[in-house]
């Protein structure tokens, strides 16, 4: 055995080549810096049509082709093949044959892809193609192509509460709405636009993944007219719940604006904006001091918040019926404190009262969303590691869904 050199063979065997392909050449260029390695298969070889399978088919002609293959060392290594196009008695054509070390149409070895993948995982697409050396849209359709198929393999059969949100993958525009599985936490569907359309896809998305829509029977949103359309349309078993942060967060809103109408008459209130918005056991002891203080005063800041208090206890009530009498309650003293942002928002609550009440049965919020949001969140701020919406899109698939890819090893 020849313990000096490394033969043909031997890269052979590292390479996993097999018959009827052998390693002709191998080619190192230092100036370069690649290796290229030819491979080919012996003279009156035959091919097994990759169509209809018939054994034996004479070569027509070949096509030469290159492939990205794993670095040897350093080097970016290449592998070059005439591939045969053969004559298929069976299929009354030329059809060119499938090499095993790569899917049609890519450029890049399986192993390479099988890099590539494993790689984004934790990387940017931009520092993979950066560390890979290729132009990283060649990248993406790497990935395009294995998220896919991915996809194509989840199955929904179980689902019965999903969680459905918006976000904009910049600043006002280019909306897009992420469905999750409210019990696993993983990222279900992702599509563009935030209308009720939206809710319809996934419908689609759910069929065709074995789900039933009539299973599902709780989907958490906030209070967007879409969102209540599209479930109300899709998902005739579902009851809506409304999010309870998202509804603390228009009384939040309803309280500033108390609060600034208030300011113009009491300049004590300027910058106390955050001591009325927070919870008080968030508070320091300074500002529970001038909460307080403030408290005892005859403001009306001091009412609308007493009233957000109220409807924070409201959350924890344990039964629906007492909830009911409770909510009630608070809708009446809101809708008679003439003050207006407070009327306002009473009224958009008992526009959504059953979504609202909803949760005292359920228990369930949109707080997996908000996970999931602060993902997108850094993946937004990557911004330059994606091109466009559907790259966008993929990353969220890639991060927060369990996908399995099909890679070999
Ligand atoms: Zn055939």
């Amino acid at each position: 055995m020849n313990t000096h050199g490394v033969g043909i063979e031997t890269l052979q065997l590292a390479l996993g080549i097999t018959d009827p392909w052998v390693i002709e050449g191998v080619d190192f260029n230092a100036e370069k810096k690649r290796f290229d390695i030819y491979l080919n298969f012996p003279k009156g070889t035959k091919f097994t049509c990759p169509s209809c399978g018939t054994h034996h088919c004479n070569i027509h002609d070949t096509r030469d082709k290159e492939w990205r293959h794993l670095d040897i060392f350093q080097y970016p290594t290449y592998l070059h093949v005439r591939v045969p196009r053969i004559e298929c008695g069976q299929c009354k054509g030329i059809i060119q044959v499938n090499v095993p070390w790569a899917r049609e149409y890519s450029s890049f070895t399986l192993l390479f892809e099988s890099m590539v993948i494993l790689m984004t995982q934790d990387m940017q697409v931009s520092h993979v193609a950066k560390r890979v050396n290729e132009n990283d849209t060649r990248i993406w359709r790497i990935i395009k192509h294995y998220i896919k198929k991915a996809l194509q393999k989840l199955d929904f059969s179980s689902i019965t509460t999903f969680c459905v949100d918006e976000t904009s993958e910049r600043k006002g525009h280019k909306y897009i709405t992420i469905f999750a599985n409210k019990v696993t936490g993983y990222v279900l569907y992702v599509c563009k636009g935030k209308d009720a359309s939206t809710v319809g896809n996934f419908f689609t998305e759910l069929l065709s993944h074995h789900g039933n829509p009539s299973k599902i029977t709780q989907a958490c949103c906030d209070m967007s007219p879409a969102f209540i359309s599209g479930i109300t349309e899709y998902f005739v078993n579902a009851h809506i719940i409304f999010d309870k942060f998202h509804v603390m967060q228009l009384v939040n809103k309803a309280v500033d604006e108390v609060r600034r109408i208030d300011q113009v008459k009491n300049v004590l209130l300027k910058k106390t904006r955050y001591i009325w918005l927070k919870n008080p056991e968030n508070l320091t002891e300074k500002q529970t001091q001038l909460l307080a203080s403030l408290r005892t005063m005859e403001l009306k800041t001091a009412r609308a918040y007493q009233m957000k208090l109220n409807l924070q206890h409201f959350w924890s009530i344990p039964d629906r019926e007492t909830a009911e009498v409770y909510l009630n309650k608070w809708y009446f003293w809101l809708t008679h404190s003439k003050l207006d942002p407070m009327i306002n928002v009473a009224k958009t609550i008992k526009k959504h009262w059953d979504g609202i009440l909803n949760y005292i049965d359920f228990k369930i919020t949109n707080g997996l969303m908000e996970g999931l949001n602060s993902i997108v969140q850094t993946l937004k701020r990557s911004a330059r590691g994606y091109r466009n919406t559907d790259n966008f899109i993929l990353m969220i698939y890639l991060r927060c869904s369990h996908l399995k890819f099909d890679l070999p090893t």
